[in-house]
């Protein structure tokens, strides 16, 4: 048993005054901050589970540090869910109260349920860190990308085991200050993004809504790293053009890093050809928190994820359940991992529980990869929905994704498989046309494609949509794309 924030509970001396969190103009040191977590772990310590009404506040990091400090596993709720979602997840692991931010109104289904507003100035005794570290944490449901959303819960152990090895690939320490501008109710925003930056006694500035204008703003005035989704990075690789102030800000970052979905090689590169820094891709789920990264200290490759952090086991695996032993940057096969970063069940789901693992211990990913000779993992895609079976070859839609990507009629790509008599499936390409009034047609698209990669990658079929359907990640929900 150890302190997860050894700069909140006295170990480090002298952190009290630096500033831990600010959101907007609130800022609060690491003292206030200790202060106000205690109060939380006082007032919860009784409960057995606690939802926190996940708003990207002050109140909602307080809320997840008390919870934490007091061994009461907190449930970050999405405040962006509609009533069904939540209800689902409020019955799955009924919480005893909901922590939330005094300025909130929780709708419907959190009515029934004791509210305990977290006050911010409030004092407690001094914070306790006193849980059990096989213990659960948080429960953390997934991103509802290829079903309902699964309810990971995670123990202690793993977000210290996590963010240490963070820490090593990324030379993380409390000298860094983190731009923020992500929700809070997903281990990419919250684990990351806030216990990150407290375990190491950094602090962390949440734009509250991320634009790249607040992105420049901070790392031009002492902010040294940015995480964030691919989303952004796409936002931010359309502004640099026409935004001096944010090329130079980006330049002058420590480190830069993206993850929760691929990164496409696209963004990554004009945003290079910009600024001459390269984006580093840490690969990531709920349930593992984080696997691979690409390190500070070492070459960052675009549409890569790079190698297993310390401490992770990772191998690929075929159908038939043989590990894949070739480093050759060839051979596709089912990531599979090992390690003290993962979580210990789904919540009253034994079934999927027992499913997601080998009988040695291995658990199952559902992302497809594959590995270069020196280590560096890349991810083809999802075996459920990214995998596509063609004339007798498995495609991955990634790729095929970033070379849409480069064709200038192209603004946003997605790509699925759809039976075909001949084919097995057939690739279907669902794209955001740069130019509405004259998307690029099917063949043009196939000939591209088919120039860059192989003729058997083209597509078969383009849709032209207004929009990809996105989640709340920015993740592309395949299961959404219907003609
Ligand atoms: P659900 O499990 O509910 O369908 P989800 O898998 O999107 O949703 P998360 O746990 O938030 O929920 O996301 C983990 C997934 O995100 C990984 O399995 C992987 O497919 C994808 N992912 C994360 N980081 C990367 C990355 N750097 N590159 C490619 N994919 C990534
Ligand atoms: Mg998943």
């Amino acid at each position: 048993m150890s302190s997860l924030f050894p700069a909140l509970t006295g170990d480090v001396g002298d952190a009290g005054d630096r500033p831990a969190l600010r959101f907007g103009d609130r800022v609060m040191t690491y003292t206030e901050l200790a202060a106000a977590a205690a109060s939380v772990a006082d007032r919860i310590r009784t409960a057995s589970r606690i939802a926190v009404w996940a708003t990207p506040t002050l109140e909602t990091a307080v809320a997840t540090v008390g919870a934490l400090a007091a061994g009461v596993a907190a449930v970050p709720l999405n405040p962006k869910s509609g009533d069904k979602e939540l209800g689902h997840i409020l019955t799955d692991s009924a919480p005893d109260a909901v922590l939330t931010d005094p300025g909130a109104e929780l709708p419907a289904p959190l009515t029934d349920l004791p509210r305990i507003d977290v006050d911010i100035h409030a004092t407690g005794p001094a914070l306790g860190d006193d849980a059990d570290d096989a213990a659960p944490a948080l429960i953390v449901y997934t991103s509802g990308t290829t079903g309902p959303p699964k309810g990971a819960v995670i123990p202690r152990r793993a977000i210290a085991a996590t963010l240490d090895a963070l820490a090593d690939a990324w030379q993380w320490t409390g000298d860094d200050v983190l731009v923020h501008g992500l929700p809070l109710f997903h281990v990419h925003g919250l684990v990351l993004g806030i216990l990150g930056p407290l375990r190491r006694g950094g602090s962390v500035r949440h734009l509250g809504r991320f634009s790249p204008e607040g992105v420049a703003r901070e790392l031009s005035t002492g902010a040294t790293m940015l995480f964030g989704v691919p989303t952004m990075y796409h936002r931010i690789a359309e502004a640099l053009p026409t935004d001096p102030e944010l090329v130079k800000a980006l330049a002058g970052a420590r480190l830069l890093v993206s993850g929760s979905a691929a990164l496409p090689v696209h963004d990554h590169e004009r945003i290079a050809a910009a600024t001459g820094r390269r984006v580093i891709e840490r690969y990531g789920m709920t349930e593992t928190l984080m696997n691979t990264s690409v390190r500070a200290d070492s070459e960052a490759r675009p549409g890569t994820v790079g190698v297993p952090l310390p401490g992770v086991e990772l191998r690929l695996v075929e159908d038939d359940g043989t590990p894949i032993e070739a480093y050759d940057g060839e051979s596709v096969g089912e990531i599979q991992v090992r390690g003290p970063n993962l979580f210990t069940e789904y919540l009253n789901r034994p079934d999927a529980t027992a499913a997601a693992f080998t009988a040695d211990g291995w658990f199952r990913t559902g992302d497809m990869a594959v590995r270069a000779p020196d280590g560096y993992v890349r991810i083809v895609g999802r075996k459920a929905t990214d995998l596509i079976k063609s004339g007798g070859y498995k495609i991955g839609a990634g790729e095929i994704e970033n070379a849409l990507l480069e064709h200038p009629g192209v603004r946003e790509a997605a790509v699925t498989g759809e039976p075909d008599p001949d084919l097995g499936e057939r690739i279907v390409a669902w794209i955001v046309p740069a130019d509405p009034q004259s998307p690029p047609g099917v063949d043009e698209l196939a000939d591209h494609v088919a120039r860059r990669l192989a003729p058997h990658k083209r597509p078969r079929v383009v849709h032209h949509l207004d929009a990809l359907p996105r989640n709340d990640m920015g993740k592309i929900m395949k299961r959404a794309l219907h003609a």
